[in-house]
């Protein structure tokens, strides 16, 4: 359904009642669940609506209620003076998973994840009623959908977009976005991206930081995401800042430890290694040597654990398979890592693990 026909109405009906003229912007509570205590359990919504008709975009946080970089994105794009729109609408969500949120927990109450749950059933479990009421309340309002996350507990992420490059609004959110690196992959079965898209809404996922944290350069990468986006759709007057180069990744693997132990890291997030290059070296508690673990093939390092403990079969890193024909030694040139946001943010996610040479005594 879309809301572009909506928004050429004069006044569009929000929740409860509740109803927004063209140009105008507001806060708003959708009922999304209630808590134990029989207390209806209300998400916060902004918003901003042009004067003019134009796509209606959705912006949510927290759908896993431990990763607050999106909260902090769509916080921090509320206060930014360029977020003015020309057209169309945007419904920003910095909370969607409001009883995980509560917890500090990726998963609600009963232990399910809600990312797994779309597009949901007014009967199911708890999970499902609450998907579908994102669903029929926020997706089927929307155009296209922007959903902000970060990498699960002890692991970091390389900003980067996921998106199922086959549907070709995905794939226009997803080149717009301006992430250095794309993933292409459908996504997993019951998550907010694979259905909203399936259900005619496309929508891209933002992957960057940590749990638990609201991370400045994470923030500033996703804000300048999101306005390139809404650049794209025309929806912003501003400028696009775009990274030196983009490369769309088909194939990832998780390098795992082959021996327990505990590493010392050669690699930080971002970094493009070629293929055998050392991403740790496994050493015992007194420091030593028991394995180093080397990259399968060129590849961009997505994300890693910031846990250097590590038992076997556990994961190291995250790599990304670079395309054929693009070798690590070119891709590194068009680099230009000279104070932009993409070496901030790589200096500052790497700045919570201890990187050392391979090798080098300061490793023991
Ligand atoms: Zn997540």
């Amino acid at each position: 359904m879309s809301v572009s026909r909506r928004a050429s109405e004069k006044t569009i009906r929000v929740w409860n009642g509740e109803e927004l003229s063209p140009g105008s912007s507001g806060d708003f509570w959708l009922d999304i669940s209630e808590s134990y205590s029989s207390v209806t359990v209300k998400v916060p919504v902004h918003i901003r609506r042009s004067d003019k008709d134009g796509p209606t975009v959705f912006l949510t946080g927290a759908l896993h209620g431990d990763e607050l970089n999106g909260t902090g994105i769509i916080r921090a794009l509320l206060r930014d003076p360029e977020l003015r729109l020309r057209k169309g609408a945007l419904l920003a969500i910095p909370v969607l998973n409001l009883l995980a949120f509560e917890r500090h927990s990726r998963y609600l109450p009963d232990r399910r994840d809600l990312n797994r749950a779309f597009p949901g059933s007014a009967t199911g479990t708890l999970a499902s009623r609450m998907a579908r009421t994102i669903f029929d309340e926020v997706v089927a309002r929307c155009d296209y959908g922007i959903d902000l996350h970060t990498a699960a507990v002890r692991r970091t992420n390389y900003p980067t977009v996921r998106a199922d490059l086959s549907d070709p609004g995905v794939g226009l959110l997803a080149n717009a976005f301006g992430c250095e690196v794309i993933q292409n992959c459908g996504g997993p079965k019951g998550s907010l991206r694979r259905e909203a898209s399936k259900a005619g809404c496309p929508t891209i996922v933002m992957e960057g930081g940590e749990v638990w944290k609201v991370e400045p350069d994470i923030v500033e990468a996703g804000v300048r995401g999101v306005k390139n986006v809404l650049r794209s759709l025309d929806m912003l007057d501003c400028n696009t800042q775009r990274p030196d180069y983009q490369v769309n990744i088909e194939k990832t693997k998780w390098v795992r430890a082959d021996r327990g132990g505990f590493l010392h890291f050669h690699i930080i997030p971002g970094d493009i290694v070629e293929k055998g290059q050392p991403l740790a070296t496994n050493t015992t508690l007194l420091g030593r040597e028991q394995s180093v673990v080397g990259a399968p093939f060129d590849a961009v390092v997505l994300g890693m654990t910031t846990l250097p403990a590590i038992n076997p079969g556990e994961p190291i890193c995250n790599l990304g398979r670079l395309p054929k024909g693009t070798r690590a030694f070119d891709l590194r040139q068009l680099r230009k890592r000279s104070g932009d946001l993409e070496e901030r943010v790589a200096e500052s996610l790497g700045s919570s693990v201890l990187v050392v040479e391979p090798n080098s005594e300061s490793s023991c």
